[in-house]
């Protein structure tokens, strides 16, 4: 197994990274946590985009650049070590984009691929409601035919960068008598649809990123159906490989691993030899968790579908989040317990921020115990229970 990067890789690191040097040194945002999914900052998206960074997998003729997975997974790597503020564009460009790849039309793709490319259409997803998480396939939003078009009712909620997407990736319901796995489908829906309204989810960070939809008679035409009708299912499995496939889990936080890591130098608690040996373990798991992302890539390279290599990759790495937050919150002692804008607050309240976001790290994009189901049937051939 050979881990090196090639010299272009490395060019191409050492070209994102002298991009988001530069952007924080002229002040332009400040590296946070969360920050891939949780900073809405449009003109860095833009910036992004103007890079040629969007959509960098995607082929040439939908305005992407046709690069490898591992020019991306640098990219990435880069964007979270960062905490660069990517979540406009963050989920079209991670998921959507590819489903609507693999799956859309020649008139979706050419709808929506270039705008994705160029930082101008910013996706939310909208899978669970309140009675279907981790069995996404009891899912209860319908959607009906009606002429050229879907109508479609019900309720979505923990629905990621709702404040701002243009449009979500929505499942529905299309046939209420099939097994309930076979009858649900996936479309694009406008978030200015007439009848679709939302109330946001401030989650114990304080953070509004995520939102309650609600689905009252809105038209869909039947052109933003993704895929087959009533396959929507297979797809998001799909598509939830792909969730779970990236670094952010394990990078996510990578803001304050930085930073605890240098408070301890700054603050002579180096010489602490139980705060060496935290951050010493600190960092076994963080290689651990970062080679078992590039494993996931590799796979990918391959043009194989990670499944339950992803599954392990984020089971690992929301555990490493958690430890790194405790870590961190036990090392600033009460002061640690500031949130971000307290006038005595270190390391700006990455470290509150992170302790508490972490509690959710491992409910969304699946939860350990269903990973952990995929690991034992996939991975390890037991039966399925
Ligand atoms: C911060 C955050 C962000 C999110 N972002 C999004 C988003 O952008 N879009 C979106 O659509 N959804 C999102 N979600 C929702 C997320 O996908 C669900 O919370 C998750 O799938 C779990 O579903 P649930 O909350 O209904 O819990 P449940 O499915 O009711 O599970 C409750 C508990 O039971 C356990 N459990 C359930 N079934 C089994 C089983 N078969 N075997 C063993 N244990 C089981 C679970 O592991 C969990 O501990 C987000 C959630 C959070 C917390």
């Amino acid at each position: 197994m050979d881990f090196s990067f090639t010299e272009e890789q490395k060019k191409f690191r050492e070209e994102v990274r002298q991009f988001l040097e530069g952007e924080i040194r002229e002040g332009l945002w400040e590296p946070s946590c969360d920050a891939w999914i949780q900073e809405y900052n449009p003109e860095f998206t833009k910036r992004v985009a103007q890079k040629g960074w969007i959509g960098l997998i995607w082929p040439k003729e939908y305005g992407g650049q046709g690069r490898s997975h591992v020019d991306r997974l640098i990219l990435t790597e880069e964007m979270l070590r960062y905490g660069a503020p990517a979540a406009c564009h963050w989920f079209a460009d991670r998921q959507v984009g590819g489903t609507i790849l693999s799956y859309g039309s020649e008139e979706l793709k050419k709808e929506f691929l270039p705008r994705i490319v160029k930082g101008e259409a910013y996706f939310g997803l909208g899978m669970s409601e309140p009675g279907a998480g981790s069995d996404l396939a009891s899912l209860q939003t319908r959607a009906v035919e009606d002429g050229d078009y879907y109508v479609i009712n019900g309720q979505k909620t923990w629905t990621s960068c709702a404040y701002f997407a243009h449009y979500f990736d929505v499942y529905a319901r299309t046939d209420p008598e099939a097994v309930k796995h076979r009858g649900i489908s996936e479309f694009i829906v406008d978030a200015k649809s007439p009848g679709l309204s939302r109330i946001p989810m401030i989650d114990i960070t304080g953070t509004e990123a995520w939102s309650d939809l609600f689905f009252d008679n809105v038209r869909v035409h039947k052109k933003y159906l993704i895929g087959e009708k009533n396959r929507g299912f297979y797809q998001v499995l799909h598509q939830l490989d792909y969730e779970r496939s990236g670094l952010e889990r394990i990078m996510g936080n990578y803001p304050l691993f930085e930073a605890i890591i240098q408070f301890a130098k700054e603050n002579k608690l180096s010489q602490e030899p139980v705060i060496r040996n935290k951050l010493a373990q600190l960092q076994i798991e963080f290689e651990v968790g970062r080679l078992l992302g590039y494993r996931v890539t590799s796979i990918m390279e391959e043009g194989r579908t990670p499944n339950w290599e992803s599954a392990m990759s984020k089971v690992y790495s929301t555990e490493f989040e958690k430890c790194l937050a405790s870590v961190a919150m036990e090392i600033l002692g009460h002061y640690g317990q500031l949130m971000p804008g307290s006038k005595l607050v270190p390391l700006r309240g990455m470290a509150p921020h992170s302790y508490l976001g972490s509690k959710g790290y491992s409910l969304q994009a699946g939860t350990t115990e269903i990973l952990k189901n995929i690991l034992a049937a996939r991975g390890l051939g037991l039966p399925s229970s």
